[in-house]
């Protein structure tokens, strides 16, 4: 059974991940359009066009690099490095460790590391420009964060020790946690308490695309909250007086025109707008 798993993973078809794709966006894009949270009518056929468009393109950039990740995936192995490799542990193990810090590593600091470094903000903003946030947004990313994001799970694979299955587990895991945080699923909270513990919930990242600071810099969690609650970042606020969007790209184009929003890193930076009163949501 855990050989099957593994044999799987190590080389699991593209087909496969792209079906993991596409089905995922079907599912919550039905559940959450049958329980919405916010009710505001948007225009979802160009919403969803442009989110598809840098979908489109983070998938793109990660097939043309993906021999990074196999190819480091083998070195650290044939070279014995990192922390899989050092310890003797069992696979449920492995397993464990591997995916809590290829999330730690790969997604959370390299999505922190956005935030406060004002060239990477310059790409990262791209995906909090979107005004209405659904499962459409979780890949709405510029192609130059991509590559930010590829080379974080680089480093995460070095200092992990990555054997090839935990990163396709790790990247299948990743990807329906992303479209399941984003969502607009109206849920009962004692659900939202009885996993938001461990990982973290759409009512957790929604805070995180509020249009200004400081609550856009909280909840910077992929998969699992506990970092966030470790490293001091957890905010809990009623959804309801969220507004979605970046304060300095509040603009029309600024999110919704491609080659705007392709330009958008090029054009300086705007840094944040400093307000008299912060705000108590
Ligand atoms: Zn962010």
């Amino acid at each position: 059974m855990i050989d099957s798993f593994i044999e799987y993973f190590s080389d699991m078809p593209t087909l496969h991940r792209s079906m993991l794709l596409v089905l995922g966006l079907g599912f919550f894009f039905i559940i959450e359009n049958t329980f919405p949270f916010f009710k505001t009518p948007y225009n979802k056929l160009k919403h969803t066009g442009v989110n598809l468009f840098f979908t489109l393109t983070t998938v793109l950039v990660n097939f043309l690099l993906a021999f990074l990740l196999i190819e480091s995936s083998k070195w650290v192995s044939t070279q014995e490095v990192g922390l899989l490799n050092w310890l003797n542990l069992p696979i449920v193990l492995q397993l464990i460790i591997g995916v809590l810090l290829m999330d730690l590593i790969g997604a959370y600091a390299a999505h922190y590391v956005q935030h406060k470094i004002p060239w990477m903000w310059q790409f990262h903003l791209i995906h909090h420009t979107d005004q209405h946030l659904d499962t459409t947004s979780g890949n709405r990313h510029h192609p130059g964060e991509s590559v930010i994001r590829l080379l974080f799970t680089l480093v995460a694979i070095v200092v992990v020790g990555a054997p090839i299955w935990l990163i396709f587990v790790y990247q299948s895991l990743s990807l329906v946690a992303t479209q399941f945080t984003h969502s607009n699923l109206d849920y009962p909270p004692i659900i939202d308490k009885a996993i938001g513990w461990i990982l973290v919930t759409p009512r957790m990242h929604r805070v995180h695309h509020h249009y200004r600071m400081p609550y856009s810099d909280s909840n910077f969690g992929n998969i699992f909250s506990i970092w966030d609650r470790i490293f001091k970042t957890y905010v809990e606020v009623d959804n309801s007086k969220l507004i979605y969007g970046v304060d300095t790209h509040m603009e029309h184009h600024e999110h919704h025109n491609l080659w705007s929003m392709l330009a958008i890193p090029f054009k300086g930076y705007k840094g944040h707008i400093q307000y008299d009163n912060e705000e108590k949501l």
